[in-house]
Order: structure tokens, then sequence, then C-alpha cells
């Protein structure tokens, strides 16, 4: 009899919500839209805002919960670009007995994200602290202020000394995720680094494909992210040498 109740109730709740995501009807599969009523249900997201971010494979909408302002990253299952995900996720000895359906990538991929953000937060690095994630969504702290998300890096006007202070500030975070959490980022760039423009801080975004120091391509990711690093910075006259800031990153 409960079971009938409750099953009732929810139901009823579906329908009244149901308008909220109407616009997104066509973006997300049903399992997807059912998975945000759900989380609605209970309370994560109160009120579905605006789209922030629609990428190659997750849209990024704000909303509000019970937690106050959430960034809510959807990854899609019906259409992107998941053979990307491959080599990050496939030799990730944390993820080595998921299925390989492209759904099974996607959703260890979310759950891969959240903690990600978790151990990046740990070793003392600012990033949005994951507040829930099931299947393919992860809702997340919202980067930002009144409804407007941090600029990333490379919209942010600095000058010289800010750009020193902001490149200071993600070396040191490259060396805390690398000797505290053992992560290297693997798609560090002024595209997924946000700035706290009231604080001059660094938010580092977007860990989903980030992997541990066992990984075996772990050297050629933190080049690269290296590399993108000296190449956006050299405009504010920052000159390092990639094997100098290599060493910082390692430095215990
Ligand atoms: P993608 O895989 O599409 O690049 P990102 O995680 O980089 O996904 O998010 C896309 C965009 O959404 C970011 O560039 C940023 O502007 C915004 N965004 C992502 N996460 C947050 C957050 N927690 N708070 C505010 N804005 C966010
Ligand atoms: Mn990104």
């Amino acid at each position: 009899m409960r079971k009938i109740e409750d099953k009732r109730d929810k139901n009823r709740t579906f329908k009244k919500d149901s308008s909220f995501l109407k616009a997104e009807e066509n973006v997300f599969d049903v399992p997807t839209l059912k998975l945000l009523y759900t989380l609605a249900n209970k309370g994560y997201i109160t009120e579905m805002g605006g789209s922030i971010s629609t990428g190659k494979e997750a849209n990024v909408f704000y909303a509000t919960g019970n937690e106050g302002e959430v960034a809510v990253k959807i990854y899609r299952l019906t259409s992107g670009t998941f053979k990307a995900m491959d080599p990050y996720i496939l030799k990730d000895p944390r993820f080595s007995n998921i299925r390989h359906s492209r759904k099974d990538i996607v959703f260890a991929w979310t759950q891969k994200e959240a903690q990600n953000l978790l151990r990046i937060r740990k070793a003392g690095v600012r990033a949005p602290r994951p507040i829930v994630n099931d299947r393919n969504v992860l809702v997340m702290e919202f980067m930002g202020k009144d409804k407007i998300p941090f600029p990333l890096l490379k919209d942010t006007p600095l000058d010289d000394a800010d750009a020193q202070n902001l490149f200071d500030q993600i070396i040191e975070g490259m060396r805390r995720l690398y000797v505290r959490a053992h992560l290297v980022h693997s798609d560090l760039s002024e595209y997924n680094i946000l700035v706290d423009v009231e604080k001059m801080e660094a938010v580092i975004i977007d860990v989903g494909q980030a992997v541990t120091l066992d990984h075996p391509n772990v050297r050629e990711f933190m080049a690269r992210d290296i590399e993108n690093i000296l190449r956006f910075f050299k405009k504010y006259g920052i000159k390092e040498d990639k094997k100098i800031i290599s060493d910082r990153v390692k430095e215990r």
C-alpha cells in the first residue's frame, strides 16, 4: 500500500515539474530527464536556470537547489565524441573493470570527474565542490556570483602582475595535484581555468580526464598541460623553461 502511495506521489511531482526542462527535451534522452526529475525531487535542483555552456560531450546549466547556486553538468548519451574519452579512462587503473559500452564509459567518466574534484580539493586546489552525481549527471558548486559564472582565463583581462600571480597559482596547483593528489589534469589550458577576479584566484574545472600517476601516458599528458600554460602566459612576458617547470611540479 505504502509503496503504491509513494509511486503515485513521485508521478505527481514528475508531472508537476515537467515544464522546467521542456526546452531541453530534444537534447536529453528520457532516462536523463527522469534522473533530473529525481534530483529535483530530492532537492538538489529546485529551479533549473539557463544554459552556461554546450560542449562537445556535455551541457552545463545554471540551477538553484537546497545548497544554493549550482552548476549541473550533463554528459549527453545520444551525441558526442566519446571515442575521445577512451585513452583517459580505459587505462585508468581505478576504472579497469568497467564495461566498454558508450553508456558505461560516460557513467564512469562522470563518476571519475566527481572523484577527481574531491581529490583536487583535498589537495588544496580550488575547484568546484561536487554535490551529487548519478549516471551522466554531476551537480557541483557554482563557481561564480549572482548567476554569472567566473570568466575563463582566456577571457579575463589581466595586467602583467595579475598574470604572474595566476601563473604562479596554476603551477603551484599542478604541483599540489601531482604531489598530494597524484593526479595530472590532462586537459589544462586557458579554457579549463576560471578566474575569480575579485580574489584574483584560479579555479580548476573540467577534470573528467585527469589521470593518476600510474596511467601509462601520464608524462605526455603533463608535458602537454605545461606547454599549454607556458604558451598562454607568453604574451604577458612570462618565459619559463618547460623542463624547469616540470621539475617544479614534481617537487615535494
Ligand atoms: P566541457 O567538457 O564542455 O569543456 P567544462 O567542465 O569545461 O565542460 O564546462 C564548460 C563551461 O561551463 C566552462 O567553460 C565554464 O564556463 C562553465 N562551467 C563548468 N563548470 C562550472 C561551475 N562549476 N561553475 C560555473 N561555471 C562552470
Ligand atoms: Mn572544458
